[in-house]
C-alpha cells in the first residue's frame, strides 16, 4: 500500500470501531478510541484512533481529526505515566507500508520506554502477542489514571 489509495472499510481498526473483533480499551469519547496494541513494544503500548474519519495516514486526515486524536494521545500519554512510571513515551505515526504502516486507519502510536530496554519498532512486537488476560489487568491500571 503506498501513500495513494482509498479506504479498505474492512481494515481491522475499521472492524473494531464497528464491533467486529474485540480491543482492550483505555479510553473513548465521541471522537476518538484508544485501546491496548495486541504485538507490544513494550508494556502499556497503546493506540489512538479517530471514530469518524476515514484517513489512512497523515496526508489525508482532516485537520479537525487530527487534533482530536491528538487531545486523545496527549491524555492516554499523561495516564500511561501515572500508572506505568515510565521514563521515556515514544509517540509515532507511520505513512505508507514503506514507512512501517501495516493497518491503514490512521493511528497514533504511544509507546512507554524504560531504561535498558530496546528503543526501535520490532516488526511484530517485542515479544509476539501479548497474553490477552495481562492486557485487561494493564487497561485497569491505566483506565483508573484517566
Ligand atoms: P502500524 O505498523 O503503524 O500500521 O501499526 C499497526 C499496529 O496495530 C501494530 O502495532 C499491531 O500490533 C497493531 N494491531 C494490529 N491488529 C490489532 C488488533 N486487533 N488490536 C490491537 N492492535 C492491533
Amino acid at each position: 500500500m503506498s501513500l495513494d489509495g482509498s479506504y479498505d472499510e474492512g481494515n481491522v481498526f475499521a472492524l473494531i470501531l464497528a464491533g467486529k473483533i474485540p480491543s482492550t480499551k483505555l479510553y473513548e469519547d465521541e471522537h476518538t478510541l484508544a485501546f491496548l496494541d495486541i504485538q507490544p513494544q513494550s508494556k502499556g503500548h497503546a493506540l489512538v484512533i479517530s471514530k469518524w474519519s476515514k484517513a489512512r495516514n497523515i496526508l489525508d486526515i482532516e485537520p479537525e481529526a487530527l487534533a482530536q486524536v491528538m487531545t486523545t494521545v496527549q491524555k492516554v500519554a499523561r495516564a500511561l505515566r501515572e500508572a506505568l512510571s515510565p521514563d521515556g513515551l515514544h509517540v509515532a505515526q507511520f505513512n505508507g507500508a514503506l514507512a512501517g504502516q501495516t493497518v491503514f486507519h490512521l493511528h497514533v502510536h504511544i509507546v512507554p520506554r524504560w531504561e535498558g530496554q530496546p528503543i526501535g519498532f520490532a516488526r511484530h512486537g517485542q515479544d509476539g502477542f501479548a497474553d490477552p488476560a495481562e492486557l485487561a489487568a494493564l487497561a485497569d491500571q491505566v483506565r483508573a489514571c484517566l
